[in-house]
């Protein structure tokens, strides 16, 4: 019987700060600062659609944490008009999700999924947990929460 045997992909090392990100066609870079706000899994309807995944993993910092690197000018914002808040942002060249900011504009989203670097913190939390696929992924040991935990905004 043959053997799987992972083989050394890129190497990931934890990084410390700052991070950096990037779209899938690289033209949009970005760096992103502690403190970090959250990080989270979120298995809304919503996040479903914008990801083609399971759940979205999302960083949250402060806008003061953030920075484009490269490519400002290709990123596309969408705002969902039928939601409270929910938005996100392409790349024009590729389609790639990048960070955006929340529509209050208090907060900076980075969807993991972006990071080049391997942040030294992992996700605490799975959000609208009550939303998620009958084909989802384990949540794995974390805490479930229906929507949003009380004590976010
Ligand atoms: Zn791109
Ligand atoms: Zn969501």
């Amino acid at each position: 019987m043959q053997r799987l045997v992972r083989t050394s992909e890129e190497k990931q090392t934890v990084s410390t700060d700052p991070l950096f990100g990037s779209c899938l066609c690289g033209a949009v870079r970005y760096e992103v600062r502690k403190p970090y706000l959250r990080f989270a899994h979120c298995y809304c309807g919503r996040c479903r659609k914008a990801t083609g995944a399971s759940h979205a993993t999302n960083l949250y910092v402060a806008p003061a944490q953030f920075s484009w690197l490269s490519g400002a000018e290709l990123v596309r914002r969408f705002d969902l008009m039928s939601a409270a808040s929910f938005g996100i942002c392409t790349c024009a060249l590729c389609g790639g999700r990048v960070p955006h900011s929340t529509r209050n504009g208090q907060e900076m989203v980075i969807p993991a999924g972006t990071l080049d670097s391997v942040p030294d913190v992992m996700p605490q939390l799975n959000i609208f947990w009550e939303s998620r696929a009958a084909w989802a992924c384990s949540g794995g040991d974390l805490p479930n929460y229906a929507e949003y935990p009380s004590n976010w905004r």
